[in-house]
């Protein structure tokens, strides 16, 4: 059995954001980044998936050189093996190209299952797994709450609007996109951490996988036009304060306007 994890590192969620100079993107320089929330809940999945039997887990991220910290993190945590996908290339991908990415590792991985998040913390775009399933020919399913093995593959209920829940069954190998909260994420010990050093972590290109003039700003369908904050509209008051003025205040501000 063979799991991969995709693996997403995005900024900390406590970084303070500002927009880059061409209007576009954050500026990256001097924030901490940490893997995406989703990610952790699917990597904790598959690490118990390998706790009770035999499994080998497969963390995969694409990005600069600061997402080996994420890959460390992971095989600290109890991955097996690590690649890094690392390309200049690939800067500016939009969705279906990162989609096209993991897919092309997923084809040299063969892996049985395949275990993402929902959506990136910072994109959120939900767009990856579903491509990425598509574009492997295997059978996904989304917003996944809980994943049990059944037959030959997995029954997985999946969370609906209103606290409904729809139950799926996917034949192996197949792809798994997890809800946050499905699990309670383990931390990485510091056994854990000093093995982590030896484990292994190949790195490759676009090129590597194929992808040489497929993937980045050049093959993107997608652009992004600008990231804005949204202007405060005329009349808007923000309050300030602990939350106990802001309470205050706001209930203050009801009875005035005779709502409450
Ligand atoms: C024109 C353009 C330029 C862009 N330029 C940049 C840029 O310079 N820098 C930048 O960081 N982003 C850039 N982006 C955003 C980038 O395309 C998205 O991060 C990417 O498409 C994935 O979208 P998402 O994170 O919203 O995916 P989602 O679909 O929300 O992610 C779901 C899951 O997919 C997996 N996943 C997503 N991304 C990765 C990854 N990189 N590695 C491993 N697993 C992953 C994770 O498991 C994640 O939980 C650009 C986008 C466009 C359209």
């Amino acid at each position: 059995m063979k799991i991969l994890v995709c693996l997403k590192q995005v900024p900390h969620q406590d970084a303070r954001l500002d927009i880059d100079g061409a209007g576009t993107w954050i500026k990256e320089d001097g924030i901490k980044f940490e893997i995406n929330s989703y990610d952790t809940f699917a990597l904790e999945e598959a690490l118990r998936i390998k706790d009770a039997g035999e499994a080998e887990v497969v963390v995969v991220s694409i990005g600069p050189d600061r997402v080996t910290q994420a890959l460390r993190t992971a095989l600290g945590m109890g991955a097996d093996r690590a690649i890094h996908v690392k390309d200049a290339e690939i800067d500016g991908s939009d969705t279906l190209g990162i989609a096209k990415v993991l897919a092309a590792v997923a084809k040299e991985e063969s892996p049985d299952l395949v275990l993402m998040g929902l959506m990136s913390d910072d994109g959120n775009a939900s767009a990856v797994p579903p491509m990425m399933a598509e574009l492997m020919g295997v059978p996904s399913a989304t917003a996944v709450m809980k994943a049990t093995p059944e037959g030959d593959g997995y029954r997985c209920e999946r969370e609906l609007e209103g606290g409904a829940l729809e139950v799926v069954d996917l034949a192996k190998p197949c792809l798994i996109a997890v809800q946050s909260g499905l699990n309670q994420v383990r931390y990485a010990s510091l056994k854990g951490i000093m093995a982590a050093k030896k484990k292994p972590m190949d790195t490759k290109s676009a090129g590597d996988l194929g992808l040489s003039g497929v993937v980045g700003a050049a093959g993107a369908k997608a652009q992004i036009e600008k990231i804005y904050a949204p202007v405060r509209g005329e009349g808007a008051e923000i309050i300030e304060g602990s939350t106990d003025e802001v309470v205050t205040q706001l209930v203050g501000k009801i009875k005035e306007l005779g709502l409450l």
